[in-house]
């Protein structure tokens, strides 16, 4: 049997909400022993090119990856696409209309924070921003930790921005069928990122995936920086259940704030089929070095 690829296929670059940049995350990967390699920045494919360029300057294989924020039942789900084609025009105005209601947002988010006594976050938070269409709430948590309201960005996390607490604003992203269907119609794979972050009931869990089939999405997220061994275990056995490929990837943002480093996950389960053996011919190959 061959050995397990060490591929890595969801991390964040300055182009949404990482601290760093495409080149830096390449070589970042390269360095960890990654061979097969994604950026999947939130709603956003600016940094594509650099990142296929980095890839193969540095000798990785490339996968085309985005991440895109949906609506589905009320939550916020994570689909990540891979191995698109980043010249598809349907794919570009949907990204762009996805990315679309952030400054507002944002302001509110700030608005709300405002009335906790927590003053100028909107200002605070652009400082943090790398792509000024992408403002998210990873850079008001930034910026949260360097004024001292909170340690760190799981604090800012547990505090504040999410359901129920100050600077949350509820927010309508795509809809699941779209999101899906312009990755697959840009000869694409799409993936449910994170699948065990959601909060949703057993039957809305089994509406999403049912229905995520059914829009002709192919794959899950089995091992990723943010699942626990029983979690990857479980959702290993809800992908054979619904016949759907496995990814891995550390979701990696930032070397100061992310638990998982790129490259370092556990292999996927054996008798999963990985997202990898199906896009085998949308992989950018790295060159192969001349011989000395
Ligand atoms: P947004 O797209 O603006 O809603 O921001 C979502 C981003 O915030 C995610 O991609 C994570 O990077 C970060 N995030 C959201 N929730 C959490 C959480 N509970 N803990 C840590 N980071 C989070
Ligand atoms: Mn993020
Ligand atoms: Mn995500
Ligand atoms: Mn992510």
């Amino acid at each position: 049997m061959n050995a397990p690829l060490n591929a890595d296929l969801h991390c964040h670059s300055v182009v949404s909400d990482g601290t760093l940049t495409p080149e830096e995350l390449a070589q970042r990967a390269k360095a960890q022993g990654v061979t097969l390699w994604a950026l999947t920045d939130h709603d956003e494919i600016g940094g594509q090119a650099r990142a296929a360029a980095a890839a193969a300057a540095c000798g990785l294989d490339y996968l085309s990856g985005v991440e895109i924020s949906v609506t589905f039942l009320h939550q916020t789900v994570h689909i990540v696409g891979l191995g698109f084609d980043v010249n598809d025009a349907s794919l570009a105005e949907g990204l762009q209309q996805t990315r679309g209601g952030r400054s507002q947002r944002a302001r509110e988010m700030a608005a709300d924070l405002a009335r906790v006594g927590i003053q100028g976050t909107f200002e605070g938070a652009l400082k943090y921003v790398g792509n000024p269409n992408l403002i998210s709430r990873t850079h008001f948590a930034r910026y949260l930790v360097e004024t001292g309201v909170c340690k760190d960005t799981y604090e800012v996390f547990r505090k504040y921005l999410t359901e129920g607490k100050p600077g949350f604003v509820e927010h309508r992203w795509a809809s699941l069928k779209d999101a899906v269907r312009w990755i697959t119609q840009a000869a694409g794979m799409a993936v449910i990122a994170h699948p065990a972050r959601y909060k949703f009931s057993a039957n809305e869990e089994l509406a999403l995936f049912t229905e995520f089939k059914g829009h002709g999405g192919q794959g899950v997220e089995v091992v990723t920086g943010s699942h626990s061994a029983a979690e990857s275990a479980n959702y290993a056995a809800i992908a054979l259940e619904f016949g759907l490929a496995a990814s891995r990837g550390s979701d990696f943002h930032s070397p100061d704030e992310s638990r998982t480093e790129l490259g370092t996950l556990p292999d996927l389960p054996v008798q999963l089929t990985p997202v990898w053996d199906l896009l085998a011919d949308r992989i950018q190959r790295a060159p192969i070095p001349a011989q000395a």
